[in-house]
């Protein structure tokens, strides 16, 4: 597995264990707590430890070989918090993007539950002040979510934010150039793809839905392209999509399009 350049960088949100509660995030998202012990037993048998992103951009000076994959984790739910325990007792870490204006919310992890996290070497970073989408704020707003959830997380955690995830994936023109004014090194996107250059503004990621299965996620961490393809194409169309209809078109559309794709 070593062989592959650069690293794929998962996306995940919640990872209930049990059923889902009435303060769970979107069931299409969410990964349960066997699925995703399924998912580490995968990673150890391809020989890759999962890390952080943050932990892998280049001013870290990690050698190269410990790239080759990378969790990151949506939304702050609460689920989170046995999700990492979890990843960490197996020698992992990964970055958990956050809105500062629902931590401490009811489903939501707590800032002592993220200081706790970020001492143990989880990677705390920003996923906007509210999970609000930037491409209908005019520019001044955009730059409130970008610094003042980078200022809060700084405040509670003793660090600032070094990367920055937008909610639902959306990006108005010269985000990443934004972001990198703002101080953030670099944007964890939603656009599927493998993270090549360690020095790339924008990071792609590979969304883990309630509907992959380990055998779709092994092709992914082999890189095989009939696996990564249906990803790449799905997203594409989910893009398109969301210039094209309103916003709460689209909402229905993309909730079909998940259901339409969803693995057997
Ligand atoms: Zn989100």
């Amino acid at each position: 597995m070593s062989a592959a350049a650069g690293s794929v960088v998962l996306m995940y949100h919640a990872v209930p264990d049990g059923v889902l509660g009435p303060d769970d995030a979107d069931p299409h998202y969410s990964v349960s707590m066997a699925q995703f012990r399924a998912h580490l037993r995968l990673f150890a048998d391809l020989g890759l430890r999962p890390s952080s992103v943050r932990d892998l951009l280049p001013h870290r000076g990690l050698p190269s070989a410990s790239r080759g994959l990378a969790l990151t984790f949506d939304d702050g739910h609460q689920s989170n918090f046995a999700a990492f325990a979890e990843l960490a007792a197996h020698g992992g870490s990964a970055d958990f993007f956050i809105n500062p204006m629902t931590v401490g919310a009811t489903g939501y992890l707590t800032w002592a539950q993220l200081r706790e996290m970020a001492a143990a070497g989880a990677s705390i970073q920003s996923h906007g002040l509210n999970h609000v989408f930037l491409d209908e704020l005019p520019a001044a707003k955009v730059e409130m979510e970008l610094a003042l959830s980078r200022r809060r997380i700084e405040d509670q955690l003793g660090q600032p934010a070094e990367l920055f995830a937008p909610p639902n994936g959306r990006m108005p023109a010269g985000l990443t150039q934004q972001a990198r004014e703002l101080g953030y090194s670099a944007i964890c996107s939603s656009r599927p793809g493998v993270w090549l250059d360690p020095h790339a503004a924008e990071i792609a990621r590979v969304a883990v839905l309630a509907a992959t299965s380990t055998a779709t996620l092994e092709g992914w961490l082999r890189r095989s392209p009939w696996t990564i393809g249906p990803a790449l194409v799905r997203a594409s169309l989910l893009r398109s999509g969301k210039r094209l209809l309103g916003n709460g078109r689209y909402m229905a559309v993309r909730r079909a399009l998940l259901r339409e794709h969803r693995a057997p």
